[in-house]
């Protein structure tokens, strides 16, 4: 017999104190990116809790629990690093002594990502209860560092630990709607070099500062050029840094660089930015400008360094796709009214899962973007129940379980 959609949202709902309790004990366990060992402790005892059949950390330090051991997989992500507190004056509260009140769970993390982890818990624990996951393999993921390399625990899993899911759900916050894509962005500098003279002959050098500068100009209007997306909205660039050095400030600078902020819309890719920003220094009449992209080269809390390059593809889920329509109709079945689709304004581990690597990627996570990062963050208990029912639903559905 096939299990229905209300029972597991009223499954969830019953479930919603051990959600909240998972939840608090996420949140007072501090986890900054690269400093997130503590906290994976702690996931790992809750995987474990609710019935995994499989728990292991991979070298880089994220955590990724099993149920089941079918063909077809479907997972779940929420990353467990967190910003910082930032100025404390501006919480009414300690930001790590997690407070439920008002119907909501209160603390640093709460909305970026830690209620999504606690539903994740929670559906795992539904999973494994109702035999949801029949013939398929689900597996919930602890990815670390994305608030400071978005992807990277991601690129990790696929190409050292070959996890490849056929469908990536990310729990990142949506207010409870279906999101099915983001802009990309990428970091990219520009390199100048002039010749250095006394200050007070300067017409004896090149001044790399100006050569910078008319470079930067350039950019400002290659920013109002750029393709606007329905769906994704405008692409964007612009400068946010300058530097340059000099033997003295009394000479002439010998190097300037530019640091940009390039935000990429549908159909723009590394190779085009790259390209328009070349085209760009062309028409500074800088064409000996050096153009590149930043690596990331950080260590995790494992020590283990993996580097990448700082570009995070755009993507999108297509309208038409079979698990976008799954993932509506999980969601009408448990509560009766069709999800908004929408899109993040922020960027997400669905730049490597998707952008880089092709695997399908969608998400629906408890709590509202806006107070992601800010202070006096909160999720709505409602949500952190709904989005543990969505998630075992969603296995429910694609595992053919559920009715
Ligand atoms: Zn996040």
């Amino acid at each position: 017999m096939k299990t229905t959609y209300s029972s597991i949202l009223a499954r969830a709902r019953a479930l919603e104190q051990e959600t909240i309790r998972i939840l608090c004990d996420l949140v007072r366990t501090p986890s900054f990116s690269s400093k997130e060992k503590d906290v994976i402790q702690v996931i790992q005892k809750a995987m474990t809790a609710a019935g995994c059949d499989d728990v292991r950390i991979d070298e880089l330090g994220s955590i990724v629990g099993r149920i089941g051991n079918g063909k077809r997989t479907i997972a779940f992500d929420a990353h467990v690093d967190t910003v910082y507190a930032g100025d404390l004056t501006q919480w009414a509260f300690d930001p790590f002594t997690p407070k439920v009140e008002g119907g909501k769970v209160w603390g640093r993390g709460t909305v970026d990502q830690k209620g999504g982890m606690a539903s994740m818990l929670t559906a795992a624990r539904i999973i494994k209860e109702m035999i949801l996951a029949t013939d398929v393999t689900v597996l919930f993921t602890g990815t670390v560092m994305e608030e400071d390399c978005d992807g990277l625990c991601w690129q990790h899993l696929i190409s050292e630990d070959n996890v490849r899911p056929d469908l990536v759900v990310i729990t990142e916050p949506t207010n409870m709607n279906v999101y099915r894509g983001h802009r990309g962005r990428m970091e990219i500098r520009v390199e100048v070099k002039g010749v250095s003279c006394h200050g007070s002959a300067p017409e004896r050098g090149v001044n790399a500062v100006y050569k910078a500068s008319r470079i930067a100009l350039e950019i400002e209007k290659l920013n109002e050029r750029l393709r606007q997306d329905p769906f994704l909205g405008k692409g964007s660039i612009t400068v946010t840094e300058v530097l340059s050095s000099s033997p003295s400030l009394c000479a002439v600078p010998d190097a300037a660089r530019l640091h940009l902020d390039r935000r990429l819309t549908d159909g723009e890719t590394m190779d085009t930015a790259l390209a328009e920003v070349r085209d760009a220094a062309q028409r500074a009449n800088v064409p000996d400008a050096l153009v590149s992209v930043l690596t990331y080269e950080e260590a995790a809390y494992t020590g283990k360094v993996y580097p990448t390059q700082k570009y995070y593809p755009t993507w999108t889920l297509p309208e038409t796709s079979p698990h976008l329509q799954a993932a509506v109709e999980t969601y009408l079945g448990l509560f009766g009214k069709p999800p908004l689709v929408d899109k993040w304004t922020f960027s997400t581990n669905g730049v490597a899962i998707a952008g880089k690597h092709g695997i399908p990627c969608l998400g629906l996570g408890p709590g509202n973007e806006v107070y992601a990062h800010a202070a006096n963050e909160a999720t709505p208990i409602e949500h952190l129940s709904g989005a543990a029912a969505f998630y075992a639903g969603l296995v429910g559905r694609f595992a053919g379980s559920v009715e």
